[in-house]
């Protein structure tokens, strides 16, 4: 601050200001009057003001997450209907929402014909992770690849893989609408080679894991990837019947 006579009043906002605390600037002068009425202690006031700043945090830090992972939708758990999709197993799939698999590293596919849910509990999770302050990049298959085609013509490929490997959740949406070269192949590859046990992946996908060969160039690439990824890994099938068509059928 420079040498011009502030009062306190003025020096408080500049302080806070200057030492980014902006949930405090934004709040101390209500939070004085709190203390002031309910007669609360010096240790006390200390406490809630400290609070304040701190859910400020907080809660900026779950917007700039929920910001970054670019999902698609906005879809929670709440509005899933387990009802429509008998074949969901409810305990498992609220289950996976505490996030006890992302700390343990673990991926997990959601395997079905489209219009079930894939996306829809894909996103669901990402949200809770975000929620609970993890980096999540949601993307489709083919997006991801037509990136990583991009980086590697720049010689950028490692500097990709870099800022992926800093995301805790990837998601990787339709994989199966995918037909990829040796060159793809080899990308993907190396994307779910970095991550085996360092970070988490949900995938979804309208191909059986027993398909895969269609999405790579071999029986043996689609192993290669297979093997990492279904190692610690959640796999969910569900067979039912797409939600889009729901009650449409009758009117047909
Ligand atoms: P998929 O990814 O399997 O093709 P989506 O998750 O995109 O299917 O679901 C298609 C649409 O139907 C989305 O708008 C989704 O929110 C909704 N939907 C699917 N299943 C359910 C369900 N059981 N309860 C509520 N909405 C659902
Ligand atoms: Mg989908």
């Amino acid at each position: 601050m420079n040498s011009k006579i502030y009062t306190n009043n003025e020096y408080i906002d500049w302080a806070l200001t200057h030492l980014k605390l902006q949930d405090l600037k934004e709040n101390y002068e209500n939070e004085i009057n709190f203390a002031i009425e309910n007669n609360i202690g010096y240790r006390n006031f200390l406490l809630n003001i400290l609070k304040v700043e701190e859910e400020g945090r907080n809660n900026r830090l779950i917007d700039r997450n929920l910001k970054a992972a670019r999902f698609e939708n906005f879809k929670t758990i709440e509005s899933f209907d387990f009802n429509f999709q008998k074949s969901i197993n409810i305990d498992k799939i609220k289950d996976l929402h505490n996030l006890s698999f992302l700390n343990k590293k673990e991926n997990i596919i959601l395997i079905g014909p489209p219009g079930v849910g894939k996306t829809h509990i894909a996103t669901s999770i990402g949200i809770n992770a975000c929620k609970n302050k993890k980096k999540v990049l949601f993307t489709s298959a083919i997006d991801l690849v037509e990136k990583m085609s991009i980086y590697q013509k720049k010689g950028d490929l490692k500097k990709l893989f870099k800022s992926l490997s800093k995301i805790d959740l990837l998601i990787i949406d339709e994989m199966g609408h995918l037909v990829l070269d040796k060159e793809k192949e080899s990308m993907i590859f190396q994307l779910i080679r970095q991550r085996y046990e360092k970070n988490s992946l949900i995938i979804t996908t309208n191909l059986p894991l027993g398909e895969w060969d269609k999405i790579f160039t071999s029986i043996l690439s689609a192993t290669a990837v297979l093997d990492r990824l279904v190692h610690h890994c959640h796999v969910i099938s569900i067979p039912g019947d797409s939600y889009r068509v729901k009650g449409k059928q009758k009117e047909m």
